[in-house]
This record gives structure tokens, C-alpha cells and sequence, in this order.
């Protein structure tokens, strides 16, 4: 959890009718900063130039939906409004689309450093357990590379990649699972 403790915000107003999920809010330590989220690898399959967007499903995608969602903070706790984050990931039969942008797509962080993304678990394919890329860029900040991993996938133990720190808190709703996950990035100061 990189040392952050997470508590359901009971302030929060409900979204809309498409999101009625409220994220857990990180409370920060009196006196501890946030850690900053574990970089890894990006891989060989990132492309630049992804669309905005906060939903990546389309017509016909098979898959199981997953809807990811969290904040972006410093490590002083403020929240990051504006950050650009940038998933890629495969689909459901672990293939990435290397031509196109399927599966590709950058948002920004709401005011309360809050995100949101619609998306599929991906599938797996050799050598990596289930995983879904991201960049995370607090505005004029660096940029940090990183994965998200899943709880209870029995792929993880045998991935040399895997880190504990980047795995979600996942649970179910209806007919989709939800995924929690809070950044932390160095801002630009
Ligand atoms: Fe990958």
C-alpha cells in the first residue's frame, strides 16, 4: 500500500449515475510524507501520443470490465489536479495493439487529484502476470513509469517484475470489478 493508509471519504457527494464508486481517500500521517509510488519498467509497448479519454472499452471488446479509479498526490499529501495519466495494457487475449491505439489513453486529474478509467482486465500473456501500464505526470513534474498489479492472481508469485506496492485494491460491483489506486508523484516544486 506504500504506506498509505486508506479510509472510505464519507464527504464525498456521489458521482454520477455511471460512477457511483467513491474512491478511498489517503489520509496522510502527521508527520510522514507519502512515498512515492514504486517506478517500473515501461516495457516495449508504449506508444506516444495516446487519445484522451477515460473509458477504453468499445463496441464488441471481450473482456471483463474493470473500473479503475484513485487519486494522484505529493508526497506532502496535496492532491494533484491536472496530472496526465497515461494506461496502456493488453487485451483480454494478452495482446497489445502495437499499430493502433486500442487500449491506450491519457486523462487528467480532477481538481481533488481524483481519476477515473473504464477499461477491461487485461489478459496474460508469457512471462508477465496480469498488469496495466501507466505514466504519471504531475504537471511540469517528472514523469513516473509504472504498473498496477492485481490481488490474488496466481501469475504474480512467478514475475519477476511484480511489486506488492502497485497492486490494487480490487473488489466487485455488479457486474464489473473495481479497482483502487493512489499515485504519489513528486509535483514541481
Ligand atoms: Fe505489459
Amino acid at each position: 500500500m506504500s504506506g498509505i493508509a486508506v479510509a472510505q471519504d464519507s464527504d464525498a457527494t456521489p458521482g454520477s449515475d455511471t460512477t457511483p464508486v467513491l474512491a478511498p481517500t489517503p489520509e496522510c500521517g502527521d508527520t510522514e510524507d507519502f512515498e512515492v509510488t514504486q517506478a517500473q519498467t515501461a516495457g516495449p509497448f508504449f506508444t506516444p501520443d495516446s487519445p484522451e479519454r477515460t473509458s477504453l472499452l468499445e463496441d464488441g471488446m471481450p473482456g471483463a470490465e474493470l473500473l479503475l479509479t484513485g487519486y494522484v498526490y505529493a508526497p506532502n499529501c496535496e492532491p494533484i489536479p491536472g496530472a496526465l495519466i497515461d494506461f496502456w495494457q493488453c487485451d483480454d487475449a494478452g495482446v497489445y495493439d502495437n499499430v493502433g491505439y486500442t487500449l491506450r489513453g491519457h486523462q487528467f486529474s480532477a481538481d481533488d487529484g481524483r481519476y477515473e478509467l473504464t477499461t477491461i482486465v487485461p489478459g496474460l500473456y508469457p512471462g508477465r502476470t496480469r498488469h496495466i501500464h501507466v505514466n504519471v505526470q504531475a504537471p511540469n513534474g517528472p514523469i513516473l513509469t509504472s504498473q498496477l498489479y492485481f490481488p490474488d492472481e496466481p501469475a504474480n508469485a512467478a514475475d519477476g517484475i511484480f511489486d506488492e506496492r502497485l497492486i490494487m485494491d480490487v473488489s466487485e460491483d455488479d457486474d464489473r470489478q473495481i479497482g483502487f489506486f493512489t499515485f504519489v508523484v513528486e509535483g514541481n516544486s
